[in-house]
């Protein structure tokens, strides 16, 4: 059992509440799903009703208002049992960004529905030609009367052919950044064309998919704060996101650990358990260093968004590190199961394949580094 130190006593009542949910709602389910690659959609709205979908966000707007670093142990306490639903909850944050920080009082009124979890939210910057220049996006939204008419196709979007509302980024003006909007979308509006589901990796309960755009009518009044701000939306939105996907890494590689210390404790070869063997004890101890280590980070910088203090670099090292450290310690996890562990009998073959997903969603691991070198050198 993880040792965590929490700011209250009413964040302490939550955290029992999410392992609650966890274990009962969750946990038997993740194996079915993912063989099914089902959306667990009444699952996510069991944990909207439990206040757990809109937990950053003020109390007059039907949020939980939580500081971010419990937020974050509540995400991680939910991705040690099913990844692909603590993506949701994380997504699903990310898109009520938008509306909270740069929507106007009309926008905002929709917030108690967001934040509530009744209303399902989608985050739609990636695009097929591409994702890390997000700036180069072409998808066109053109003025008509008292609508934008959006065109062109995004790519990879969570949620899509799910989502109530997409947050749809695109261009109303020039090149470059400073031609790039964000339009609130209702998800029925005629013309918005989700495409059939990938066949992804890993995080298969979570739809991902392209969306075609295709002369959707969205009224201006959906426009989020004013035309030309929508990339540093889309940037600030990463910012908070990235450290949710650091979170879900911590989760999901503490899982594996606690799989691979329970199996080495009652495996035997050569007569003892195998954990007896050094070997294997120090990949343990290391696995067991790293999750420590991405936990740490990625709350200090959580602290640093909750004292008012800048921290994106701080969060692209959280991400970075964080889904780094997911990605070995769940292939070890593997490893130390031996055979077993290539077999879908355990769930570490599982989460090796589900580490990969979160190296690259919110931007690469290589776009991380590029974001900290630039804070290096600026
Ligand atoms: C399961 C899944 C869910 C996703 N969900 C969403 C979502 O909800 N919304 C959304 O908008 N997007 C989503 N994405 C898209 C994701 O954010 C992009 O895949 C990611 O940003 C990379 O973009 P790309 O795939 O176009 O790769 P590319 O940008 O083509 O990159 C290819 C490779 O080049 C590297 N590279 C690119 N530029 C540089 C550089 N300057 N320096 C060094 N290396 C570089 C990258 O790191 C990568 O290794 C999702 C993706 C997946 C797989």
């Amino acid at each position: 059992m993880v040792t965590r130190i929490l700011p209250t006593e009413e964040a302490y009542q939550l955290l029992d509440l999410t392992r609650e949910l966890a274990d009962g709602e969750l946990a038997p389910r993740v194996a079915d799903f993912e063989a099914r690659a089902e959306f667990p959609r009444e699952v996510v709205r069991t944990l909207g009703r439990a206040g757990l979908l809109g937990l950053p966000y003020p109390q007059e707007y039907g949020g939980g208002e939580q500081p971010y670093e419990v937020y974050l142990h509540v995400l991680e306490v939910l991705a040690s049992r099913w990844l692909a639903v603590a993506e949701a909850v994380s997504v699903h944050t990310l898109s009520c960004f938008p509306v909270f920080a740069y929507g106007g009082d009309e926008l905002r009124k929709q917030l108690p529905e967001l934040l509530g979890g009744e209303l399902l939210g989608a985050y739609c910057l990636s695009e097929p030609q591409g994702g890390s220049d997000a700036a180069a996006l072409a998808t066109r939204a053109t003025r008509d009367g008292d609508a934008y008419v959006l065109d062109g196709t995004k790519a990879w979007i969570t949620h899509a052919g799910q989502a109530d509302f997409y947050n749809v980024f695109c261009r109303t003006g020039g090149p470059g950044p400073a031609g790039i909007s964000c339009l609130f979308a209702d998800a029925a509006t005629p013309g918005i064309l989700p495409q059939p589901a990938e066949r992804t990796m890993g995080v298969r309960s979570s739809p991902v998919a392209q969306i075609v755009f295709d002369g959707a009518r969205v009224p201006v009044d959906r426009l989020v704060g004013a035309e030309g701000v929508g990339f540093r939306i889309a940037m600030q939105a990463l910012d908070s996101g990235r450290l949710g996907i650091a979170a879900c890494a911590v989760g999901l590689a503490q899982a594996a650990l606690d799989y691979a210390v329970a199996y080495a404790k009652e495996r035997e070869q050569f007569g003892r358990p195998i954990a007896e063997f050094q070997g294997l004890g120090f990949m343990l101890a290391d696995m067991a260093t790293q999750v420590s280590a991405a936990r740490a980070l990625t709350l200090a910088a959580a602290r640093l968004r909750d004292a008012g203090r800048p921290y994106s670099t701080e969060a692209a090292k959280a991400k970075l590190f964080a889904t780094d450290a997911a990605m070995r310690v769940t292939t070890d996890a593997v490893q130390v199961l031996g055979g077993y562990g290539y077999v879908a009998d355990h769930p570490v073959e599982r989460y090796m394949r589900e580490a990969k997903v979160l190296q690259i969603v919110e931007g690469t691991n290589q776009i991380q580094r590029l974001v900290i070198a630039r804070s290096l050198t600026r």
